[in-house]
């Protein structure tokens, strides 16, 4: 019964979107009516223009802007000219490391971005887990789209097909959940903000394609370097710290006031490393004029 009703409501709806008429208002009451005897609250995606849905490129617009739709609980950011802005980004999570970094943000109050890959978290047990738990810490916490596979490490390739790599992306965000349109491109620093678009040629068609369809893609200014052979941590938390101090002070920042920083989850899965995180987040802490925040609050980040 409730199916049926459900398809019924579904169908008066897509004719009611398609055949702009008069009609409107008695379908939408006809709608109104079975909605309320049914006592099923429909989600809204399943009754939303299926029928418009003609390519895959309009179903990926559809599933973003559905993705993309702004939580209630938001606060609308005003930037602060005093304050000079961090930006924690972890990358390539869901991995060993993930919650520990998560944990050590919720206890020390900042706000920190994570650039998650799909296929980590189909790879890792509890890597839904994860995933979810850092969509649903917004807005301490933002989840962004660093691709589906990582590239599989074949960058050049990956960044000499475009619309491959622009679907790549599309697939991330879908499989993540991504509620907002933020990535970092896996293996490259470019950027593209409201009006800008600052990248290397290998990554240039793609980042143009992500911009036409509302992404904001983020850089980094400064890296916290790994030993690539065993993931630890390369400068001590103390030397971090200086190198955020001078990049202000040096004005050596992408955009004036804001720092950008690169970790990586997997760098503070061992104990001995996760209190260098620690460590380091505390020093800045000192200096009040330092703020933590998402990325999703840099200037000329895309709405
Ligand atoms: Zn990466």
């Amino acid at each position: 019964m409730s199916i049926r009703i459900r398809y019924l409501s579904s169908t008066i709806f897509n004719y009611m979107y398609l055949n702009k008429s008069a009609f409107r208002w008695i379908t939408m009451g006809l709608l109104g009516f079975f909605g309320f005897i049914s006592c099923n609250n429909t989600p809204k995606e399943n009754v939303l223009f299926k029928k418009d849905l003609k390519d895959d490129s309009a179903k990926k617009a559809y599933l973003i802007k559905i993705g993309n739709a702004p939580k209630p609980t938001e606060q609308p950011f005003v930037a602060d000219s005093n304050k000079l802005y961090v930006y924690l980004t972890f990358d390539d999570g869901p991995q060993p490391g993930s919650v520990t970094c998560f944990n050590i943000c919720k206890a020390e109050g900042i706000k920190a971005t994570f650039f998650m890959v799909a296929l980590h978290q189909q790879r890792k047990r509890d890597g839904k887990q994860i995933v979810g738990m850092i969509r649903n810490g917004y807005p301490q916490f933002l989840l962004a789209n660093h691709s589906y596979d990582h590239t599989m490490e074949h960058y050049q390739y990956f960044y000499q097909h475009p619309d491959m790599a622009f679907d790549n992306f599309v697939r991330a965000q879908d499989t993540l959940q991504v509620p907002k349109k933020f990535i970092r491109l896996p293996g490259n620093g470019g950027w593209v903000l409201q009006n800008q678009v600052r990248t290397s040629h290998l990554v240039s068609a793609v980042a143009h394609r992500l911009d036409s369809a509302g992404f904001t893609v983020i850089g980094w200014d400064l890296e916290w370097n790994f030993n690539h052979k065993n993931a630890r941590p390369v400068q001590s938390p103390e030397k971090l710290a200086a190198q955020v101090d001078s990049a202000f002070s040096k004005h050596n920042e992408h955009i004036r006031k804001n720092i950008v920083i690169l970790t990586h989850d997997r760098m503070f899965q061992h104990a001995e490393d996760s209190s260098s995180l620690v460590k380091f987040i505390q020093i800045l802490k000192q200096n009040p004029k330092y703020v933590f925040e998402t990325v999703d609050h840099y200037p000329g980040a895309k709405k």
